[in-house]
């Protein structure tokens, strides 16, 4: 039994070593079909469903495929080999929250006006949100007419998780290969979120007398 124990083990760490291959699969299907890029939005969700459920950040310790592809990639080879005290103590962080704010406001809004006919769908990957890459995507296959909106959904995440993955690959070849990872607007609502419950808890277990 405990034989079989190990072995599942080793075989999920084994696993793990390629969870690199989801963040590039992801980035292939967005040539494949657009639409694809609506999964970036799993990917949003589920370090908060970790969170719930495990209380810790089960998603970024194990199971990220994009942090996963920066120590693939970076791993004693990032040119500098320290990260800046500005991004792991600074308002690094607090700027990239805002620009995810942002995003997803946008993101959101934009996607209800195309819903509701009032804007054309950007049909464009776009680097920072504004800055359009010269690049159509060839779309190789056609899964039949699609809502304007929902293509135009799937343009949008795919480009936020696209500018997010250059930024995250610059700072890995700069710094550390996980350097992304302190900045990241995931970790920082986690953080936010679970140094909130411990502050609940700890004020919960001061003012609940211990009955004995
Ligand atoms: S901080 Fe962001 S990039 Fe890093 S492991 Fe967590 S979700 Fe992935």
């Amino acid at each position: 039994m405990t034989n079989v124990i190990e072995s599942g083990e080793s075989m999920r760490e084994n696993l793990m070593k390629y969870l690199y291959l989801i963040a590039l699969a992801f980035f292939i299907l967005g040539f494949v079909n657009i639409i694809f890029g609506i999964l970036g939005f799993v990917c949003m969700l589920l370090p908060f469903v970790f969170l719930v459920k495990d209380g810790k950040k089960t998603w970024c310790i194990k199971y990220c495929p994009r942090a996963n592809l920066f120590t693939v990639l970076f791993r004693e080879r990032s040119i500098i080999g320290k990260t800046p005290i500005w991004f792991t103590k600074g308002k690094a962080k607090w700027i990239m929250i805002t620009y995810f704010t942002l995003n997803l406001i946008i993101m959101f809004m934009s996607t209800l006006m195309v819903f509701k006919g009032n804007i054309a769908p950007i049909e464009q990957v776009r680097f920072f949100m504004f800055f359009g890459l010269p690049l159509e995507m060839p779309q190789l296959l056609q899964l039949g007419q699609m809502a304007d909106w929902a293509v135009h959904f799937a343009y949008r995440l795919y480009s936020m998780m696209f500018t997010t993955t250059i930024l995250g690959l610059v700072l890995g070849l700069l710094f550390l290969p996980r350097t992304w990872c302190t900045i990241c607007p995931i970790n920082t609502i986690s953080d936010i979120a679970l140094s909130d419950s411990r502050n609940r808890f700890s004020s919960q277990t001061k003012t609940e007398p211990v009955k004995t």
